[in-house]
């Protein structure tokens, strides 16, 4: 029941890294073509999520927000 317990641990641990590695690998490239007025348009090239941000790009991946979290 212990083994049991510590590949669970395992398994959490390897996920929360792996999230954060795709954080990290994030990309936003500006698309000055999609851009409206103030708004500039960013495209992640890593995950390909859009966002429209007026000050800077976005700090973090936003490709989440399409998909129900588990
Ligand atoms: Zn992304």
């Amino acid at each position: 029941m212990l083994i049991f317990a510590f590949v669970i641990a395992i398994m959490v641990v390897a996920i929360y890294a792996h999230r954060n590695r795709d954080r990290r690998l994030c990309r936003w490239r500006t698309s000055r073509a999609g851009s409206k007025g103030a708004l500039i348009k960013y495209t992640c090239i890593t995950c390909g999520a859009e966002a429209f941000r007026a000050k800077g790009k976005p700090d973090r991946c936003l490709k989440t927000l399409n998909k129900p979290v588990l």
